[in-house]
């Protein structure tokens, strides 16, 4: 049976096709950017090694699905999908783990739409219309939020009077869980392929968006993001970590609304802020070769945020088994995983600078020196296979039941 996952953004749609019988790479992938401009949509379409791209004339979410469709018919790959598979960011307190879509579902999460408004009404029309373009076929949602539904009140909970968590649910939810969950499955396997303990994980998460989670047996004890996917590490351009104070002085003495401190906390801040340069790591290592000392101090930033997180994550877990680098940075940058390490020497944390280089990729993921006490691997995240994989789980249990 083949699984099409699909993320459905605002202005992007992501698709990717996969067969579990073959392997956990997919079949075809794609992404179709542009949606809703102006401009004609740009669409990138893997398939194996092979890539192409096209253009289509400016349209909506529900002509790019159709475009998708099309294609999907021509190549003979509508015939072979057994389910859909959605990415959603903001389950609340209503989703702790991935669904089937029913009539109540969709009620349930229209409700929940408020909660992420960036994320979630796009997320919510990729299901409604992959539910028009394939009636036949059962559908899930995997949400961000669900791995991390396990938190102890103690973390989730902000130190706030108990009637904005009742009346309003603000709490500290996490999000990046596919991801966090797809490394705690992997890392576990590999550990344990090495005989090694796999008990107490953190996994930093390093891409555009960043976050940590400490893992306890396979299960989310705390992370770095909260209510929303501001809070926590310094991120490609968002803020992270701010004394509130800092929001209520921008809105009092510089008259901003919420609107342009959203707007600056989410997408002018982070490394792109500091750096007043790019929210791409690659380029602000280049300029600071160069010696321009704000692309440095970003960096720098980000290096030892990155770093108070892990030592936080330790904190709801016994003794560390494992530090696990995974997305963009953290797969990539054996300059920055070095940063990092190099803040947590107080733990006796310690890179092998040859595996680091090379990115674990002859060391079986292994990035830690000898004389380190825990293990320090760089694993691939792999979202959308996570995805996949609960779908094709829920169908099997619903199949099982009928
Ligand atoms: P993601 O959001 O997971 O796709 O990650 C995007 C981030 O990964 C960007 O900041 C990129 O600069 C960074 N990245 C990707 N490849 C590399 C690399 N080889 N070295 C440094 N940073 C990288």
């Amino acid at each position: 049976m083949n699984i099409l996952v699909i993320n459905c953004g605002s202005s992007s749609l992501k698709f990717a096709v996969f067969n579990f019988h073959d392997s956990s790479q997919p079949l075809w992938s794609g992404l179709i950017e542009r949606i809703g401009s102006q401009t004609p949509l740009r669409i990138a379409w893997t398939s194996g090694a092979q890539r192409e791209h096209f253009e289509i004339a400016h349209c909506r979410h529900r002509q790019a699905m159709e475009w998708l469709v099309d294609r999907f018919d021509k190549l003979g790959i509508t015939a072979t999908l057994g389910g859909v598979g959605h990415r959603f960011v903001h389950g609340g307190e209503n989703f702790r783990q991935s669904v089937l879509v029913t009539p109540a579902v969709l009620a349930t999460l229209e409700q929940g739409l408020g909660l992420a408004p960036l994320h979630n009404p796009a997320n919510f029309e990729g299901i409604e219309l992959a539910q028009k373009v394939f009636p036949h076929l059962p559908q899930a949602v995997v949400f961000d939020t669900a791995f991390h539904a396990t938190l102890p009140e103690h973390a989730y909970r902000y130190a706030l009077p108990e009637k904005y968590y009742d009346e309003h649910q603000i709490r500290r939810y996490g999000f990046h869980g596919t991801s966090h969950s797809f490394i705690a499955r992997r890392s576990r396997q590999i550990l344990q392929e090495y005989r090694l303990k796999a008990q107490a994980l953190v996994s930093l998460h390093l891409g555009n968006g960043c976050s940590s989670c400490a893992i306890l047996d396979g299960r989310s004890v705390d992370t770095s993001m909260g209510f929303t996917p501001l809070e926590g590490l310094v991120m490609g351009t968002r803020a992270g970590d701010i004394d509130p104070g800092v929001c209520i002085y921008l809105a009092e003495k510089l008259q901003m609304t919420a609107q342009e401190i959203s707007e600056l906390l989410n997408k002018q801040s982070g490394l792109l802020g500091v750096s007043g340069v790019s929210n791409d790591l690659r380029t602000l290592l280049e300029k600071e070769k160069e010696g321009h000392a704000p692309s440095a101090l970003a960096i720098g930033m980000f290096a030892y945020k990155a770093a108070q997180s892990v030592g936080k994550m330790m904190v709801a877990l016994p003794p560390l088994d494992a530090l696990v680098f995974t997305g963009g940075i953290g797969e990539n940058s054996p300059a920055m995983r070095a940063r990092i390490v190099g803040h947590l020497q107080c733990f006796g944390l310690a890179l092998d600078p040859d595996a680091n280089h090379t990115h674990g990729t002859r060391a079986g993921g292994f990035i830690q020196s000898a004389a380190s006490p825990a293990k320090i691997l760089v694993v691939s995240t792999q979202e959308e296979w996570l995805i996949a994989q609960e779908t094709v789980e829920l169908i099997s249990a619903r199949n099982l039941g009928s």
